[in-house]
């Protein structure tokens, strides 16, 4: 199973990451946004990728100009048809997801596989909106996906091992470590670091320390690079908000109820770093 052409359906922050590093790394990619402002956000957040990954020294002058000229980006969602690969990385809205891969499944030939990017979102119901269920696995990429080496190659009962495989080969291409997981709300990483993230927000409601101090008690004390609260900011407190939503919904565990903080963050716009406010300010 060959996979040399793919197309990114939703260039946010982390459709962005993926489609910069498929491009760096020689695939052909169209990334796919839902409106004309939506594709100037994706082109100035993949060009500003391209240059800071040079910058450090990760990729040479001359890589990023041959990414650069790799990737189109578009409103239409038909030139996706020629793609071995969809990968679906829209909000996390369940209904939205369902819709668009319905669509998805109707525009591409029959080899085409099928990935989402969800961080929560049973891959069932995803993989049931299709007429191809065997060929959709979740491939959930971490934040900001050129940096950080993890993808969760998710997979539900019924996921062919061919799609399996094709697609631990390809993140490994890229230069990931893809670590297989079962189809349960959250996988790992997020069935551990969401409640995590509103404990710290409840804690902080509650007045144990301001959000300063939780963050340091975590970065000076366990070594982690942030604390829950810059973590936050850097996931984006919508995306924080719905995993917490969708998770509640499958586990009715009040461990993730959204906090009221939260929501009303959400709410106010406060969006984290891509929008310059969260918990935090940021001025870059
Ligand atoms: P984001 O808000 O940055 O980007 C989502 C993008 O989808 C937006 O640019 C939006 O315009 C676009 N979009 C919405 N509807 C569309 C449509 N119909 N067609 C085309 N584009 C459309 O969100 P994100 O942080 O990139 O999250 C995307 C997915 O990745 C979610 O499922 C999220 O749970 C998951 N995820 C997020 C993180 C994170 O740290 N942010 C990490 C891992 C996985």
């Amino acid at each position: 199973m060959n996979i040399s052409r793919i197309a990114v359906v939703g260039a946010g922050t982390m459709g962005g990451g993926i489609i910069q590093l498929a491009a760096q790394n020689g695939l052909e990619v169209v990334g796919v946004e839902a409106s004309e402002a939506g594709v100037a956000a994706a082109r100035e957040r993949i060009e500003a990728g391209l240059a800071a990954t040079a910058a450090r020294g990760k990729i040479t002058a001359e890589q990023a100009e041959r990414a650069r000229s790799a990737f189109t980006l578009t409103t239409d969602l038909t030139e996706i048809t020629k793609a071995d690969l969809v990968v679906e990385a829209v909000f996390e809205d369940v209904e939205l997801k369902k819709q668009l891969l319905g669509e998805i499944d109707r525009l591409v030939g029959p080899d085409t596989l099928i990935a989402s990017n969800t961080s929560t979102i049973p891959l069932v119901i995803l993989a049931a909106a299709t007429s191809r269920p065997e060929q959709v696995v979740g491939l959930h990429f971490f934040n900001p996906v050129p940096a950080m080496r993890l993808v969760e190659v998710i997979k539900t009962p019924v996921t062919e091992q061919r799609c399996i495989d094709a697609l631990t080969a390809l993140a490994t291409s890229l230069g990931k470590s893809p670590v297989l997981v079962n189809d349960v709300p959250g996988f790992v990483g997020n069935l551990l670091i969401v409640p995590y993230l509103l404990d710290a927000i409840r804690a902080f409601e509650r007045g144990v320390a301001d959000m300063e101090s939780i963050d340091a008690v975590i970065t000076l004390g366990f070594n982690h690079k942030m604390g829950p609260f810059r973590l936050s900011d850097l996931i984006g407190l919508d995306i924080v908000h719905d995993m917490a939503a969708s998770m509640y919904e499958e586990y009715k565990d009040p461990r993730y109820f959204p906090p009221p903080m939260l929501k009303q963050y959400v709410r106010l716009g406060w969006l984290g770093r891509k929008t310059g406010r969260g918990f935090y300010t940021y001025d870059d």
